[in-house]
């Protein structure tokens, strides 16, 4: 850390959760300079299923920051002209864009290649696996260390702060007290993968951009995901276990849709042995007033949370791993350069940065989930024209974390010595 402050960069962090946004978190403590932190994972393998992620500029910068754009580029969708196009769920006619406002470039990328790079650079033994956490000890002796986190597997760690990486169904929130569920949306989301290789050629060369049939109520999302040249735009068979509703059960929903949509509805069959597909319905939670505790009579120790146990979205604005990668970066270099022991002050610090804009970006999704789909979808409205979809994603997309960090937290931290 800066030379002359104190921070919490040689204190025991335990990370529950290695999915993207714990391992985006690693990432970030590696750089920051944090130098014990350990994550423990539930599964017997670090993995993500579930097709692809769309990972926007401000979420780029950042993992560019650590150095991971060539990796990350080696399987990331090749530079798109825009952001995103809707098209007639009608016609397939085009109908408005929204503009991709900002550098580097938006990058499509399968989940297990995204989290594949994130963990190439974090050394082994600081990764943890069958580690569920199953309860949190707040220890009172003076001598034990502030907090013991128990696994389900009847192994324990100590550590003098927890992040809670695990998720909308998190166990760490639920530690904080917590005793909300994950809230049903009203939405579900079916998820599969098609071979350009399947599509007609015309319908092969327009999905070669993200492309948003706007049906009434419904709407077909597709992302061309990973990098030809990588052969990282195929998933192979690791999605087979996921299949849980059939393809025809989609297609039910966009029968009477323009001949791309049922283009795509074959290439589906012809990609599937047992005709069918990935079935999601979408949770999401509140946002919550607190989003940390610190240890009674103790105030260089706390708990807090990250990622989506504390900032879950609905998808349609693609953030929920983009704010992960935001929050990692900001907690980790909050944490190494904080100029005193003052937790309570840092982790407040935290949630005030993060906060309002998270809050904002889970009821913009909200909003834009709504614009997605549509009651008159093939006409323009207020909200939805290309003026105002032009827009729409720009405040996401130009933010600078690291820029806002230093400017708020100039008084409050110490930079000097640093890589940030
Ligand atoms: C349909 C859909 C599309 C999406 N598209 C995008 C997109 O394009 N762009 C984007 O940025 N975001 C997108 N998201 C959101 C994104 O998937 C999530 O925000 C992100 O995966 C959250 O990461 P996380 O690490 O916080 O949680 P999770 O991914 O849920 O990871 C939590 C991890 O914690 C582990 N865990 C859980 N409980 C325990 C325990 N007790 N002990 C130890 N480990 C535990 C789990 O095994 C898991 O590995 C999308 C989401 C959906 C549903």
């Amino acid at each position: 850390m800066g030379s002359t402050g104190m921070g919490f960069e040689s204190k025991r962090v335990a990370v529950v959760g290695g999915g993207l946004g714990g391992m985006a978190f690693m990432n970030a403590a590696l750089f920051a300079g944090l130098k014990n932190v350990q994550c423990y994972e539930q599964a017997h393998q670090f993995g993500e299923v579930g097709a692809g992620v769309d990972i926007s500029a401000n979420a780029n910068r950042i993992l560019d920051t650590f150095g991971l754009q060539e990796s990350l580029l080696r399987c990331s969708s090749p530079q798109l002209p825009y952001y995103m196009q809707y098209h007639s769920y009608q016609t397939g006619e085009y109908l408005a864009h929204i503009e991709e406002f900002s550098k580097p470039h938006a990058r499509l990328i399968h989940r297990a290649h995204l989290l594949d790079s994130l963990k190439k650079p974090v050394p082994g033994d600081h990764l943890h696996l069958q580690k569920r956490l199953a309860v949190i000890d707040r220890n009172t002796s003076p001598d034990a260390a502030p907090y013991t986190l128990h696994f389900e597997d009847g192994t324990t760690v100590d550590a003098d702060i927890v992040i809670g990486c695990d998720g909308i169904k998190s166990r760490v929130r639920r530690e904080l007290g917590f005793g909300d569920s994950p809230k049903y949306s009203g939405q579900v989301v079916y998820r599969g993968f098609v071979e350009y290789e399947d599509l007609p050629e015309e319908t092969s060369k327009l999905l070669r951009n993200v492309v948003n049939f706007r049906g009434p109520k419904r709407h077909i999302l597709c992302l061309p995901i990973g990098n030809p040249f990588t052969q990282t735009d195929r998933i192979g068979d690791s999605e087979n276990w996921m299949a849980r509703a059939d393809i025809e059960t989609l297609h039910e929903h966009v029968k009477d849709w323009c001949p791309q949509v049922q283009d795509v509805i074959e290439g589906l069959h012809k990609g599937s042995s047992d005709g069918r597909m990935m079935k999601q319905a979408l949770y999401v939670r509140d946002p919550i007033a607190k989003w940390f505790e610190i240890k009674e009579s103790q105030n260089n120790a706390g708990i807090l949370l990250l990622g989506d146990a504390v900032h879950s979205t609905l998808p349609h604005q693609g953030q929920g791993v983009c704010m992960a990668i935001e929050s990692g970066i900001a907690l980790a270099t909050i944490l190494t350069h904080w100029k005193n022991d003052d937790l309570h002050a840092a982790f407040q610090f935290y949630q005030d940065l993060r906060k309002p804009r998270t809050d904002r970006v889970t009821k913009t999704s909200f909003e834009a989930g709504k614009l997605a789909s549509s009651d008159d979808p093939d006409h323009f409205s207020e909200n939805f024209n290309p003026d105002a979809l032009m827009e729409r994603m720009k405040w996401i997309m130009e933010y600078n974390v690291l820029d806002d960090l230093k400017v708020k937290g100039a008084e409050y931290m110490d930079f000097h010595d640093s890589r940030v």
